[in-house]
């Protein structure tokens, strides 16, 4: 199944580390060709030479940013088929504050940035005549969680984002979808836990007890599993559907 996507081009905001690095590696084991996005040109070139990707420096939060870093990336692997909008940041605060710089940050990164890219590459996939635009939301964009309103608000603007663009494509050959990944073992979990070790005392262990509490499976997802569902969004199959969230939890929401 995975020839079908041989010799696609896509590209994976955020994919130096984390959930974008494993989307990356999965993509680019399939034949697709890479290309990853990131504002860290250190982190971003060791992931690109793992994988032989291009890598291209993108701020998701600047339109120009955006533009030119798509453009680079076509003069290299041509028209973009698949973006998978992953790039993201967290910051955890009581709601009283959360002082309007956190805010505007949050939903500039996770929302504003999703707009922008999607704005950049859609028509690429509109002339080719294929695309799949996949938006690494959260079980935060599903349900609310506390000390978190920002980043809630952002990836609940991001699924109704997925589900309007889905159906504003219905009628062409490109699926919008979200996938909500819950706590998964990449640096953000690991910052998670800094800050909850800091702000209430708790041990490193405790924290991440409580975490892995919150799912069923009484562990963390790993970011080859939100890999595993964005590669099945990809392939053929998948293309009836469209517009959906797809919870990778553990059960954690349903
Ligand atoms: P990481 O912190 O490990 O990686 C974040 C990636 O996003 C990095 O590559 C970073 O690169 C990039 N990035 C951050 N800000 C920007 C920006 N302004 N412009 C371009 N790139 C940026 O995060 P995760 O892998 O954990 O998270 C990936 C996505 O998954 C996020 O959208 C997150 O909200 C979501 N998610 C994560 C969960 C988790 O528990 N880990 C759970 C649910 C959802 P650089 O710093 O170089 O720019």
């Amino acid at each position: 199944m995975t020839i079908a996507l041989q010799g696609r081009h896509a590209l994976v905001t955020g994919g130096s580390r984390g959930i974008g690095l494993a989307i990356a590696r999965a993509l680019s084991g399939a034949g697709v060709n890479v290309t990853v996005t990131g504002r860290d040109r250190t982190s971003l070139d060791r992931a690109a030479k793992e994988l032989g990707a291009h890598a291209v420096l993108m701020d998701v939060t600047e339109a120009q940013s955006v533009s030119e870093a798509m453009t680079q990336a076509r003069k290299v692997h041509g028209v973009i088929h698949v973006l998978i909008n992953n790039a993201g940041q967290v910051s955890s605060q009581p709601f009283g504050k959360t002082d309007a710089e956190v805010w505007r940050r949050t939903l500039d990164v996770n929302l504003s940035g999703v707009f922008h890219c999607t704005q950049a590459a859609l028509p690429d996939m509109l002339a080719a005549g294929w695309g799949r635009i996949i938006n690494i939301a959260s079980t935060a964009g599903l349900v609310g969680y506390a000390y978190v309103a920002a980043y809630c608000a952002s990836k609940h603007g991001v699924i109704g984002l997925t589900r309007a663009l889905a159906k504003e494509l219905a009628s062409k050959p490109i699926t919008v979808n979200a996938v909500c990944p819950g706590y998964t073992e990449t640096d953000i979990v690991q910052e998670a836990i800094a800050t909850i070790v800091r702000k209430t005392g708790r041990t490193a262990d405790e924290a991440r007890a409580a975490m892995t509490a919150s799912n069923p499976q009484g562990r963390l997802v790993t970011p080859d599993e939100v890999a595993n569902c964005v590669m099945w969004l990809c392939l053929p199959g998948s293309e009836a559907v469209t517009g959906q969230s797809l919870s990778i939890s553990g059960g954690e929401v349903m």
